[in-house]
């Protein structure tokens, strides 16, 4: 028996203006997990869009397809090309847990929930002849029950071309966050749990990886308990790796966690800082208080030879024309090293969604356009042709060269990472975007 498993990649009407480089569309952990949760006896095989065609006229009995809301309308195209085909298909992520109907039109089975437990029980099914529509997990599973990522299984053909990229693995060490933030899915999807894997597993894993230039943890938090994270620093020293993971300003007050970070190999912390217009809700702190705290975080982070790497979303309804500006010019004066800007999505399952589709806002239906890149809803206090625009503008400001300069400059943290990297995004801007 032979299972193939599919990280989709984008819809061509999409993928044409989005040009990425392959080599780092790195697929993740969940393809290789649900590799691992396979029994020895069936072969997997795992491929991935972005770097080789899908062969529709394989053998393998069983075609599962990870499917995230951006994914979703290349998913269902896949899924559609092989049942025509008489395969059979299973479509399982955050997207078919939160919109399970709307997948089982384009699947013979939908997995709802993280896949630890169920399945087992669909391969089980599926050799004795008797499988259901719907697979729901009943529960979380516990860290412990969280296997080690087969990531043999992935096709070489699949890894992309590495001829002069380093080598980046990604890993995933804790599951869920504490928090609930409005716009995400990620509680809907793992609960408002946090369970960070045993830490001798981990380092099972990364000695498992063999010599690798970065590892990038995945997590949404690595940082969601600061004791289990603080044993799992002190554990990584002796690997003398160079790390990248991502957490929230709040666990950066520590200095000693932030110690323990910078002696473990951390180059570069993700923080979601997300609204420099939105209130704090419980206290409303006053904007130029915050700003101050932002700062000082960010400096903490370069005092501890951190690159820091700021998240922001655009189109929060206290967001008007004028946040672009504001926001680029405070993570240009903060020093970061690098940001990410996104379009503020509400993806379904979240209480945004729910909330601007009460509104009727949402104007955008077609899943491809829920990728933090497009405007898909009416903004409050702009037009979504300013948001989308506004959006364009910051990334490329943030990424000129004259801002390259400054921030590097005024950083002083880790240049030999920070300018090549920044350069990176700044010629993948101007050549691979239409
Ligand atoms: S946005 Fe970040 S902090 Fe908020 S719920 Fe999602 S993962 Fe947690």
């Amino acid at each position: 028996m032979k299972i193939l498993l599919i990280f989709p990649g984008l819809h061509h009407s999409l993928a044409k203006k989005k040009r990425r480089h392959k080599e780092f569309q790195l697929i993740g952990t969940t393809l290789p997990t649900l590799a691992a949760l396979t029994p020895p006896d069936i072969e997997v095989e795992i491929l991935n869009e972005y770097n080789h065609p899908v062969n529709y006229e394989t053998d393998a009995d069983i075609i599962g397809i990870t499917v995230m809301t951006s994914h979703a309308s290349r998913a269902y195209e896949i899924a559609d090309e092989f049942k025509k085909r008489g395969k059979f298909v299973v479509l399982g992520g955050i997207h078919p847990t939160v919109l399970p109907e709307e997948a089982s039109k384009h699947a013979t089975t939908v997995v709802i929930g993280e896949a630890e437990g169920i399945w087992e029980e669909l391969l089980k099914d599926f050799q004795n002849g008797r499988v259901k529509k719907f697979y729901k997990a009943e529960r979380f599973p516990l860290p412990h029950e969280i296997p080690i990522p087969k990531r043999g299984a992935l096709d070489p053909k699949s890894r992309g071309k590495r001829l002069f990229s380093p080598k980046i693995e990604i890993m995933q060490v804790s599951r869920g966050c504490p928090y609930n933030c409005d716009f995400c899915c990620v509680t809907k999807f793992f609960g408002n749990t946090y369970r960070f894997r045993p830490v001798d597993s981990i380092i099972k894993e990364i000695k498992s990886l063999g010599k690798i230039d970065y590892l990038f943890f995945q997590d949404d938090n690595i940082v969601g308990n600061k004791a289990q994270a603080k044993e799992f620093f002190k554990k990584l020293i002796p690997l003398k790796l160079k790390w990248a993971g991502g957490t929230t300003l709040g666990t950066l007050q520590d200095d000693e966690l932030l110690d323990l970070m910078n002696k473990s190999g951390c180059i570069t912390m993700f923080v979601g800082i997300e609204s420099l217009t939105i209130p704090f809700a419980k206290n409303r702190t006053y904007l130029e208080d915050r700003l101050e705290y932002y700062y000082k975080t960010i400096e903490k982070l370069h005092n501890f030879k951190i690159m820091a790497y700021a998240s922001f979303i655009f189109g929060f309804d206290t967001d008007d024309t004028k946040v672009f500006e504001k926001t680029v010019r405070f993570a240009q004066d903060a020093c970061c090293e690098g940001a990410a800007f996104h379009i503020l999505t509400p993806y379904p399952g979240t209480k945004l969604y729910e909330k601007l589709d009460k509104e009727g806002r949402i104007f955008v239906h077609d899943w491809q356009y829920y990728d933090g890149e497009h405007a898909v809803f009416h903004p409050k206090l702009m037009s979504s042709k300013e948001l989308e625009e506004g959006f364009e503008w910051a990334i490329r400001e943030f990424y000129s060269i004259k801002s390259i300069a400054k921030r590097i400059w005024g950083s002083r943290t880790r240049p030999f990472f920070a300018i090549p990297w920044n350069l990176f995004i700044y010629f993948d801007r101007k050549f691979n975007h239409q």
